[in-house]
């Protein structure tokens, strides 16, 4: 067995700004999983909240080389194992825990989606993001999402009225706002009171990370639901999150792949809170991983391969805002050529 990994630099299409940064290009790699004449693929997208980098992905792919671990055709043992021997990489553990389902699904002939046992139709589509912009900006943007049923804008800024009020001259779709931890509770109250006028449908992470006891007041007080981003990493998160917020986040670079997604998901519906899967900016390859996920949830917001310029894969393909899996075996990737696309 031979894992290895390749290093890409995604390129932004237009700058990426939310509250507290910008970026014009995103690190990611791409793990490749070679065993009994099959080639699988997993991507790790660094995730910045626990310092991960791809040398870390490098170190833990030798480290794979000269150890035993529980053979690929027991997912959920590989999955465990990875779970407690790489604690702190999740994103890592993502991408090996995509390669793994890659494989298999390759072996036995069965798109991922079987595998998990659900049917892509019933997917919700999925969101358009809109990230902090002058309002030019964001007129055009909002433009080139026309064929996206619903939006999700980036709030986080002294003028987040104006970002709405420009938007709502264009479109009055339905709108999901995520102010990626920027507000105050008090603000928050004030705002999302307005954003209720907006048809918006849901606030994602309005206040910053660990102030749950905040988030509780703040959510006796608006009426829009209240979805947690940065407050959930993984599945040992959701419970406390109960009462507190009325959905979750799952991304697979936060949580560590597709196991503990299902878990995620599973623990929520037991507590009767709404699920959105969501992603990082990623290629095809872990955006289409993750959209195999999307009909377990209430919302979808897989868009970051569609912000870059130089997607190295081909995967999952979007109809008016839905996602369209291939039907072939696996992930139903493959690396984009240069004669084909
Ligand atoms: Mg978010």
């Amino acid at each position: 067995m031979k894992w290895t990994l390749e290093g890409y630099t995604l390129r932004l299409k237009r700058t990426f700004r939310l509250f507290g940064y910008s970026k014009d290009v995103v690190p990611v790699g791409i793990v490749r999983l070679r065993e009994a004449n099959i080639e699988a693929y997993g991507e790790v997208s660094p995730l910045s909240i626990t310092g991960e980098t791809l040398e870390q992905t490098q170190r833990v792919l030798r480290e794979l080389q000269n150890r035993e671990y529980p053979a690929l055709l027991f997912h959920d043992q590989f999955s465990e194992f990875l779970r407690q021997t790489f604690p702190q990489l999740p994103s890592t553990r993502a991408a090996l825990d995509m390669a793994c389902l890659d494989w298999l699904g390759k072996k036995w002939g069965l798109p991922l989606y079987q595998l998990l046992g659900v049917n892509p139709e019933y997917a919700p589509p999925t969101s358009f993001t809109i990230g902090i912009d002058e309002p030019e900006v964001i007129t055009e943007k909002v433009q080139e999402a026309t064929p996206f049923p619903v939006l999700k804008v980036k709030l986080g800024t002294s003028y987040d009225q104006r970002i709405i009020e420009t938007i709502r001259q264009l479109t009055d779709k339905p709108l999901r706002v995520d102010a990626n931890e920027a507000w105050t509770k008090e603000e928050a109250v004030e705002k999302i009171d307005w954003l209720a006028t907006q048809n918006v449908e849901l606030v994602e992470q309005p206040l910053p990370i660990g102030h749950l006891e905040d988030v509780a007041w703040l959510r006796e007080r608006i009426s829009l639901p209240l979805f947690a981003d940065e407050d959930v990493m993984d599945s040992s998160d959701v419970l406390r999150l109960q009462g507190i917020y009325d959905g979750i986040n799952i991304k697979l670079m936060k949580c560590g792949g597709i196991h503990e997604a299902l878990r995620m998901v599973h623990i929520a519906r037991a507590l009767d809170m709404k699920v959105m899967i969501g992603c990082m900016i990623e290629s095809s390859v872990g955006i289409t991983a993750a959209a195999h996920l999307a009909p377990l949830a209430d919302y979808v917001d897989l868009d970051g391969n569609l912000l870059i310029d130089n997607d190295p894969f081909v995967g999952v393909s979007i109809e008016e805002g839905r996602l369209v899996l291939s039907g072939d075996p696996g992930l139903g990737v493959r690396p984009r050529t240069a004669h084909a696309e």
